[in-house]
């Protein structure tokens, strides 16, 4: 992409009304405008990040076995009192009325929604197990929409839901889907640490939520220094073997980590002094495990093969897509701007022209860029008439891994700079070199 033709529209003045890093930033460098409370429109740049991570999302959901669709935002409202929750959930849902007087609901969540299409499609055990999600748009009517997309009222969801004859088989389901929310994290560049927490209004009996440590972080988190160190790396996971899952989930969820909802003081005692933290975090994810609340409610049952009817277990479990954009920059971002990890940057490398003009320096970015391109890679070339510090400080706020910057004076004995965002430093050396190190 070359900047001229992009729609970047970075603010030169700091916005007044973010209050934390990601939220400065992501106004900043022109990703979202907010529309109203809580409610942002997504420009190009901000698009493009959101559009990666939901990809991530996507394929480690599925590496999992669970089976994408998509559900409407809209929802009518007899679903809700069918499962009793039209009264429970209070005035974060945001109801509307159609031109028939029906009721409607801007779905917070789809536990509902989602037994209902079960329920009129399956009827045998021999269907399950089951694991249906979606990436889709939810409204929350939060009190306090605030930190940008972190608090949004409208906001971008995963929710996955899985459907089994027995608890022992849900449980698996469950530890099916930590390992895969481990690995998602892992790949934004995350580290993102499940820990015991309260069910909630959603009820149920197992659950742990996915935080992200940062001072910004709404939760307050107790855990053992240990967990941090996990690594799932790229290990080959079995997604069907219940031993390989239940051993990752116990490799996690040993190392105490809980949240305030949790936290006991007692057993917090027994990690060894040096290694106890108390930090705050950011609800990046939750899995639950909530039995056979809906389906017994709603009538979701099935065959059991044994002549009977029984009613399934399930699980709900989420990911909030559009919070991660925020998450990331609170955990990677310096006083210039934000820094990318490289699984989800939204162009791999920028382009710098010093003398924009200048016959050598203008060619060797069209080659630097075709030669970029022809390795699968996206570059964002810097091609406007602009002063040099300004080109510098926009390359710096959006936060791309690499800059190659480009001028006459280094032309002349053949060599461009290749500078790492992350770490600062600089190299000379040919444009070549410098595709090759960025490949
Ligand atoms: P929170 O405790 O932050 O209000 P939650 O526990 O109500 O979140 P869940 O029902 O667990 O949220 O939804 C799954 C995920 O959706 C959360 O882990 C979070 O990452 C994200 N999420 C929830 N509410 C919002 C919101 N208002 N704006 C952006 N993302 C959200
Ligand atoms: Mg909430
Ligand atoms: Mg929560
Ligand atoms: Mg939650």
């Amino acid at each position: 992409m070359r900047l001229s033709r992009y729609f970047l529209p970075v603010l030169k003045e700091t916005p007044r009304e973010a209050q934390i890093v990601s939220h400065r930033y992501m106004l900043q460098a022109g990703m979202i405008k907010q529309a109203t409370a809580g409610i942002y429109s997504w420009l190009p740049l901000g698009f493009k990040v959101l559009r990666k991570l939901e990809n991530i999302v996507h394929e480690e959901q599925q590496r999992a076995g669970h089976l994408p669709m998509l559900m409407p935002t809209l929802q009518p409202g007899e679903l809700w009192e069918e499962s009793g929750r039209d009264n429970s959930y209070g005035p974060e849902m945001l109801r509307v009325v159609d031109r028939h007087g029906r009721k409607m609901l801007y779905g917070p969540t789809n536990e509902e929604m989602i037994t209902d299409i079960f329920r009129s499609h399956v009827g045998s055990y021999k269907e399950l197990p089951l694991t249906l999600y979606h990436i889709q748009w939810k409204f929350r009517d939060e009190v306090r929409p605030r930190f940008g997309v972190m608090r949004g009222r409208e906001f971008f969801m995963k929710d996955g839901y899985n459907f089994d004859l027995t608890k022992d088989d849900a449980l698996h389901a469950y530890n099916r889907h930590l390992v895969s929310y481990l690995r998602t994290y892992e790949r934004m560049g995350l580290k993102a640490i499940p820990m015991r927490a309260d069910s909630g209004p959603i009820g149920g009996e197992d659950t742990h939520e996915f935080l992200v440590l940062a001072e910004t972080g709404e939760s307050e988190v107790f855990y053992d220094s240990a967990v941090t160190d996990l690594h799932l790396g790229d290990r080959e996971v079995d997604y069907d073997s219940v031993e390989q899952c239940q051993a990752i989930f116990d490799e996690w969820t040993t190392p105490y980590a809980r949240t305030d909802e949790t936290h006991d003081v007692g057993v917090f005692a027994n990690v060894p002094e040096g290694r106890r933290r108390t930090a705050r975090g950011i609800e990046v994810g939750q899995i639950f495990y909530f039995g056979t609340k809906y389906s017994e409610t709603m009538g979701a049952l099935v065959d059991d093969g044994k002549g009977g009817k029984v009613p399934v277990h399930m699980g709900s479990h989420g990911i909030g897509v559009s919070r991660l954009l925020g998450a990331i920059i609170e955990a990677s971002h310096d006083d210039k701007g934000i820094i990318w990890p490289e699984g989800v940057t939204p162009f791999h490398c920028g382009i710098l022209n010093m003398r924009q003009g200048d016959e050598a320096a203008d060619a060797a970015c069209d080659a630097l860029y075709a030669a970029l391109t022809a390795l699968g890679l996206e570059p964002l070339y810097d091609d406007r008439d602009e002063r040099a510090g300004a080109k510098f400080g926009t390359m710096d706020m959006i936060g791309l891994p690499w800059r190659i910057t480009v001028g006459p004076r280094g032309l002349k004995n053949g060599v461009v700079e290749l500078t790492s965002r992350r770490t600062g430093e600089s190299e000379e050396l040919p444009p070549e070199e410098a595709v090759a190190k960025i490949a």
